[in-house]
């Protein structure tokens, strides 16, 4: 049977492979799959592809080449980074001859993925306290209540830069200077901005930041994490000293090339202003509301990443819809991809709208730059008719429960 035609746009669960970055992974895969530790000339091949993508990927984040630690991705890059900050408070209090258990606190939001709030409630578990920020209708977090939220025991602040579901920006800049200044560490989850929006690392106080290749046309299973060069990280992998000591193991020589190529490719389309993601996205999302009553934007009052656009149905549910929609060729979410299957309502919109039912409701529709105004078109005529047919079926079926 013929595969369907599908319309993607489910780009923040993962993106497709620029062909570029396949052409970079080749050789690394083929010809010179030297260990790049290794000594001799056939080796150094491998060496220096991993140290372009680290230049290339510093260019893209604005920070210097020796700040960028490689791992197997957004999940390892912030493990490594809760993980790091409490060890080395607890290291620096014994030191410091304190009996107080210092870097006993993080602090995070309610809204984060599940690889920070995985790890924050396993934290919990382990003697450590976590306040999780509650946020606004828009999804964001209160700056003052951020502020007051922190102890003297605070060893670290986690708070994603675009959340993946609404994708709605969060002030980690400000947040970064607030952190700077009581001298707590500051992580960010960036794994949704890096590749959508500018980043000047130089310029903030921003101490590491988790990103993942996967998630801008690089491939799965790589990522990394920028660690400042004036702050203190103990690896969550310890081996062979690899990546400065930071992060043991042989590289991914042919994944990390990749990502390098993905960064340089995402750093051209935002540096050039290139805006035909954020186009597609409003056209979709004003043709959505005009044609679809009952439709709203999840975070319209916020700042938002320009490729996604999470939309509120009333009288459907979001599984039913996903169904249909899938018939339709139409790849989307509920939520994040992490919880398909799960019959669990997304956290995020759950923490915007507690008292609301927005949460069942909603659906995720996330661009990227493969997609064609072809695509939108489809969509925006596909999407009004699923709704209506879900609609129709629920009243129907109210209307025969009624009967009986
Ligand atoms: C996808 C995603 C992750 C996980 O990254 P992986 O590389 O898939 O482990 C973490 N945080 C956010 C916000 C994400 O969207």
């Amino acid at each position: 049977m013929a595969e369907q035609e599908i319309i993607y746009l489910d780009n923040n669960a993962t993106t497709p492979l620029d062909p570029a970055v396949i052409e970079e992974m080749l050789p690394f895969l083929t010809k010179y799959y030297g260990n790049p530790s290794s000594g001799y000339a056939f080796a150094a091949r491998a060496r220096k592809a991993v140290d372009l993508a680290r230049e290339r990927l510093a260019a893209l984040l604005g920070c210097a080449p020796s700040e960028i630690v490689f791992t197997s991705g957004g999940t390892e890059s912030n493990n490594a980074v809760i993980r790091s900050a409490l060890a080395y408070s607890a290291v620096a209090a014994a030191k410091a001859g304190q009996f107080e258990p210092r870097g006993k606190h993080v602090v995070t939001s309610a809204v984060e993925h599940s690889a920070v709030l995985h790890p924050c409630q396993d934290l919990e578990k382990c003697d450590c306290a976590v306040t999780f920020l509650r946020v606004d209708r828009d999804g964001t977090v209160d700056l003052a209540e951020l502020e007051a939220a922190l102890r003297p025991e605070t060893a670290l602040v986690s708070i994603m830069w675009a959340n993946n579901e609404t994708g709605v920006l969060f002030p980690v800049e400000k947040i970064a200077e607030i952190c700077r200044r009581k001298g707590v560490l500051f992580h960010t989850d960036a794994v949704q901005a890096v590749g959508k929006i500018p980043i000047r690392l130089r310029e903030t106080a921003i101490n590491f930041l988790s990103l993942s290749a996967h998630k801008f046309h690089g491939p799965k299973g790589v990522g990394a994490l920028y660690v400042n060069g004036r702050t203190r990280f103990n690896s969550l992998i310890a081996g062979g000293g690899q990546e400065n000591g930071h992060r043991g193991g042989t590289e991914n020589v042919a994944s990390i090339a990749g990502l390098g190529k993905a960064a340089e490719l995402a750093l051209r389309y935002v540096a050039e202003g290139k805006e035909n993601v954020r186009s597609m996205r409003d056209r979709f999302e004003k043709a959505i509301l005009k044609s679809v009553s009952g439709a709203s934007v999840n975070g319209a009052g916020a700042l938002r990443i320009p490729n996604t656009s999470s939309l509120s149905f009333e009288g459907i549910e979001s599984s039913n819809a996903l169904l249909l929609l899938d018939r339709h060729g139409i790849c989307c979410s509920a939520g994040s991809a992490c919880r398909t299957g799960s019959h669990e309502a997304s956290h995020v919109l759950h923490a915007m709208n507690p008292n609301g039912d927005g949460a069942r409701r909603s659906l995720r529709f996330s661009f990227g730059r493969f997609n064609t105004e072809a695509e939108i078109d489809r969509a925006i005529e596909i999407v009004p008719k699923v709704i209506e047919k879900l609609r129709a079926t629920t009243v129907r079926g109210a209307v025969a429960a009624a009967a009986t």
